[in-house]
C-alpha cells in the first residue's frame, strides 16, 4: 500500500468508517489520496475549505425498487441506484452499469473515478454513476425493455439535461438507452435529448459516441509511447473483453498498425496468433450477442482457453478494458516478464494497486483509466453540445475533437506530473491535474 501524511490518513480512515463495507469505493479513494499530499501542501485554501472530505462524501444518493415482470409472468424485483456525485464544474454525468455484481460501494467507485476524469476533459460536467444488480445475460429483448421501463419510471424525477445526464457502461448499449430514453420520453411528455447520452443515431446520437472510449483509449497510449520516442506500428497488443470499449479498442489499434492477438469475456479469453478478425468479433458480440468461445470456433489458428489468464499471452501493449481488479500483481508480473512495454487502462481501476506498482517498478508506461478512458464521457459532452444546438456533426470532425481531447488530457497528466516532480507518473498527473480544477471550482462556489 502507498503512503500518505497524517492528515490525508485520518480523512481517509473516516471515509472508510462511515462507508463500512465498501471496498471498491474505498480502493478509489486511497489511490487518489495517494496523489494529493504536494498539491494540499501547496494550496492551504483546500484544508481549509474541507474540500477532500466534501469530495468523498456523494451529495446525493439514490436507492430504488424496481419490478418487473419475465416472459413467463412472475415478478421480478432488482436494485436501482444514481450516486449523484459532484456537481461543481457541471451536470452529473455519468454511465448506468447493470450487471448483477452492482452495489453502492461498485457504483461510488465508479462515481467518485468519474469527478476526475470529467474534470481532466476539459468540460461542463460533473461525476455520477448508477446501474442496478439486474443481470441481463439471457433475457429476452422485451424483459429488457420491461426492465429499463420500470428503472426509468422512477429515475425520471432525479434526472434531466441541466441535472444529471446518463450514459451507459457495463450492460448498457444503445439497445437498453433507447429503451430508457423512450420511457423518459413518455413520461415527461418532452423530447429532451440531452436528457442521455450513448442514443441511436437516428434519434439524437451522435457519431463516434460508439468508437470512442476505445478509440480514445488508444489515442492515449499512442501519446504515451510518443512520449517516450515509439509508436503502434508492428507492436502486438492484447486487449481484456469483448463489449463497447474492447471492440473499438482492438479496431484503432488495428487502424494504427498494430496487431491484436486477444480478447476475452466472462467465460474466457481467444488467442489468434494472426490477428483478430474484427468482423467476426463484430457479427458475434455485437449483432449474436453470443459468447466468445463461438470465434475461436469460426477462426481456424485462433483458441478459445476457459481458464487461465489472457494476461499470460505475450505482448507489447495491454489494455485492460473488462471490468475492475481484473490485471492483479501475478498478471503484471507477467506482462513484464513478457516484454510488455506499455499498459492503458480501458476500464475503469482495471490494474489493482500492486499490479499499478510492479508496472512502474519495471518503468512500463502505465495509462490510468480516469484519463484514459476520458474520451467516451468526453464525446458524450460532444453529443450534448448537439443536442443543445440541434445540430449533428460528420464523422471526421467530432472524431478530430476526440484525437485532440485526448491529446490534451494526456499532455495535462504529463505536465502536472513533471511539475510535482514526478516525471512521466500519469497517476499522479491524472489525480492532481483533475482535483486541482474541481477543488478550485469548490472552493469558488462557497459551501455547498
Ligand atoms: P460492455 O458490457 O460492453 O462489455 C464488458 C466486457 O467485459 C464484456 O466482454 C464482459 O464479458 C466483460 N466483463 C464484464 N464484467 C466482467 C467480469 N466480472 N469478469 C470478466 N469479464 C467481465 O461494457 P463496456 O465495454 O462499456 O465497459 C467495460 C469497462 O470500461 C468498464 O469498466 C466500464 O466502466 C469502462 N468504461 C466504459 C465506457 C463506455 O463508454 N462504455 C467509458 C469509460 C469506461 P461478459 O459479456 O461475459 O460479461
Amino acid at each position: 500500500m502507498g503512503q500518505f501524511s497524517e492528515r490525508l490518513s485520518s480523512i481517509f480512515d473516516d471515509v472508510v468508517r462511515r462507508s463500512p463495507g465498501e471496498p471498491e469505493f474505498h480502493q478509489a479513494v486511497r489511490e487518489v489520496f495517494e496523489s494529493l499530499d504536494p498539491v494540499v501542501a501547496k494550496h492551504p485554501e483546500f484544508a481549509e475549505h474541507k474540500i477532500l472530505q466534501r469530495l468523498c462524501e456523494p451529495e446525493r444518493q439514490i436507492m430504488f425498487r424496481v419490478p418487473w415482470q419475465d416472459d413467463s409472468g412472475e415478478v421480478q424485483i432488482n436494485r436501482g441506484m444514481r450516486v449523484q456525485f459532484n456537481s461543481a464544474l457541471g451536470p452529473y454525468k455519468g454511465g448506468l452499469r447493470f450487471h448483477p455484481s452492482v452495489n453502492l460501494g461498485i457504483i461510488k467507485f465508479l462515481g467518485f473515478e468519474q469527478i476526475f476524469k470529467n474534470a481532466l476533459t476539459g468540460m461542463p460536467i460533473g461525476g455520477g454513476k448508477g446501474g442496478s444488480d439486474f443481470d441481463p445475460k439471457g433475457r429476452s429483448d422485451q424483459e429488457i425493455m420491461r426492465f429499463c421501463q420500470s428503472f426509468m419510471t422512477e429515475l425520471y424525477r432525479n434526472i434531466g439535461e441541466y441535472t444529471d445526464v446518463p450514459a451507459g457502461d457495463i450492460g448498457v448499449g444503445s439497445r437498453e438507452i433507447g429503451y430508457l430514453f423512450g420511457q423518459y420520453k413518455r413520461i415527461t411528455n418532452s423530447y429532451e435529448s440531452g436528457v442521455i447520452t450513448g442514443k441511436g443515431l437516428d434519434w439524437g446520437g451522435a457519431l463516434v459516441r460508439t468508437e470512442a472510449t476505445g478509440y480514445g483509449a488508444t489515442y492515449f497510449l499512442q501519446e504515451m509511447l510518443a512520449a517516450r520516442g515509439s509508436d503502434l506500428e508492428g507492436r502486438t497488443a492484447v486487449v481484456s473483453g469483448s463489449g463497447n470499449v474492447a471492440v473499438y479498442a482492438v479496431e484503432k489499434l488495428q487502424q494504427l498498425g498494430a496487431k491484436v492477438v486477444a480478447c476475452s469475456d466472462s467465460s474466457g479469453y481467444v488467442h489468434d496468433p494472426d490477428g483478430l478478425n474484427l468482423d467476426l468479433l463484430k457479427q458475434i458480440k455485437e449483432v449474436e450477442r453470443a459468447r466468445i468461445d463461438v470465434y475461436a470456433e469460426r477462426r481456424s489458428g485462433a483458441r478459445f482457453v476457459a481458464d487461465g489468464s489472457i494476461w499470460d499471452v505475450p505482448c507489447d501493449v495491454a489494455l485492460p478494458s473488462a471490468t475492475q481488479n481484473e490485471l492483479t500483481a501475478d498478471h503484471a508480473a507477467t506482462l513484464v516478464k513478457n516484454g510488455c512495454v506499455a499498459v492503458v487502462e480501458g476500464a475503469n481501476m482495471p490494474c489493482t494497486p500492486d499490479a499499478v506498482r510492479i508496472f512502474s517498478e519495471a518503468k512500463v508506461a502505465f495509462g490510468p483509466g480516469k484519463a484514459a478512458n476520458a474520451g467516451g464521457v468526453a464525446t458524450s459532452a460532444l453529443e450534448m453540445q448537439q443536442n443543445a444546438s440541434r445540430d449533428s456533426w460528420s464523422f471526421e470532425f467530432t472524431e478530430a475533437r476526440l484525437a485532440e481531447t485526448m491529446r490534451n488530457i494526456h499532455q495535462t497528466c504529463y505536465e502536472t506530473a513533471e511539475e510535482y516532480g514526478s516525471p512521466l507518473d500519469l497517476v499522479k498527473g491524472a489525480n492532481i491535474a483533475g482535483f486541482h480544477r474541481v477543488a478550485r471550482a469548490m472552493v469558488a462556489l462557497g459551501l455547498i
